[in-house]
């Protein structure tokens, strides 16, 4: 397929984290805004921001240092937020779940309150500017303490339903394993806060399914449920959703090449799966680009499997059921559009 094909069709991202999309010139504003301009040239600052098309965990992580220590003010965040929606609204991402973990924005003068409601405020702005829908997710650190966690479970809790979705688990899942956060996850389910977690990304078999375990619904990665058919059938029973980041995958080496991502495995063996970005400007990429690649390097799409991919996609938002059948409503009239003009959705049956 053709980028500009695929560009057109509705989508929905479900994880995105903030800090590592932002573009360039975006960032060069936030730093002027702070009276602390960046001395960096565009290549300097390009090279900053985007880690090599191949590189370690490590490297592409050092890429966040340079974008989180300019944002702890209102300003700022809006910005960036505004910054990322609109990049996704003009590649008709429909629906944008936008991730980030609060405790790295705050200082003593900006607190885990202050961040939460100058995102809020970020995203009604960006809703009315651009057309396309936003939730927020706050992510817990691995490298966190448990308490620190709590507090921004706590703080999903305050304003959940208030453009908060859920909150999420990210960071090195070798260094600090899955299972020692068993608490934390029985804290947010018993608060009624839905959760994603990052898990099976360079981490084992075991980590993914241990994320399961806890009661997540959607797993971040989970490329290493590939390993075991087991593992795949008991993330077909209990109906979870791979956020599946292909562009990043390969470059950091969680997944070996593509020719071995495993798309058509896991659609073989019937599992909900859907393409994110993970890190627009970390890993160069679009949410066009990653189902771009797949196609061409992995597994072979079509406008149906996309569409179809968008409606699945759907029916995992951690958001109301309102808001999941307005966007089914779009995406069906999109369809039968489509139809209409004889292109090639007339065997779109299982939209219904
Ligand atoms: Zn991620």
């Amino acid at each position: 397929m053709e980028k500009a094909q695929i560009k057109k069709l509705p989508k929905v991202e479900l994880h995105c984290h903030l800090d590592g999309s932002i573009r360039k010139e975006t960032l060069r504003n936030i730093y002027v805004d702070q009276d602390n301009p960046l001395h960096l040239s565009d290549e300097a600052l390009h090279q900053a921001m985007t880690a090599a098309k191949q590189c370690s965990l490590t490297e592409y992580l050092s890429c966040f240092r340079i974008v989180s220590s300019g944002l702890h003010t209102q300003q700022a965040l809006q910005l960036a937020l505004l910054d990322v929606a609109q990049q996704a609204a003009e590649e008709n991402v429909l629906y944008l779940e936008i991730r980030l973990s609060p405790m790295h924005l705050t200082t003593e003068k900006f607190s885990l309150e202050d961040v939460a409601e100058a995102l809020i405020t970020a995203a009604d702005i960006a809703e009315r500017r651009y057309d396309i829908q936003l939730g927020l997710i706050f992510c817990c650190m691995r490298q966190q303490s448990e308490s620190q966690n709590k507090l921004v479970i706590d703080l999903a809790k305050k304003y959940l339903g208030k453009r908060v979705v859920a909150v999420d688990l990210a960071g090195d899942e070798l260094k600090f394993p899955t299972e020692a956060y068993s608490s934390l996850f029985a804290y947010a389910s018993r608060l009624g806060i839905p959760y994603t977690i990052h898990a099976g990304e360079t981490g084992s078999l075991q980590s993914a399914l241990i994320a399961i375990d806890f009661g997540a619904k959607r797993i971040g990665h989970g490329i290493a449920l590939a390993q075991s058919q087991k593992g795949m059938e008991i993330a077909k029973k209990q109906e979870i959703l791979l956020e599946m980041c292909p562009v990043c995958n390969i470059q950091t080496g969680a997944a070996a090449n593509w020719q071995n991502y495993p798309v058509e495995i896991f659609r073989k063996n019937n599992l909900a799966i859907c393409f994110n970005t993970d890190n627009r400007t970390v890993s160069n990429t679009t949410l066009t680009n990653e189902f771009f690649q797949v196609d061409q390097n992995s597994y072979s799409l079509s406008e149906e499997r996309i569409l179809q991919q968008t409606k699945t996609a759907i029916s995992y938002l951690f958001t109301d059921n309102e808001a999941k059948l307005l966007l089914l409503r779009r995406l069906e009239n999109f369809v039968s559009n489509r139809s209409e003009n004889n292109l090639s959705l007339n065997n779109f049956s299982t939209l219904d």
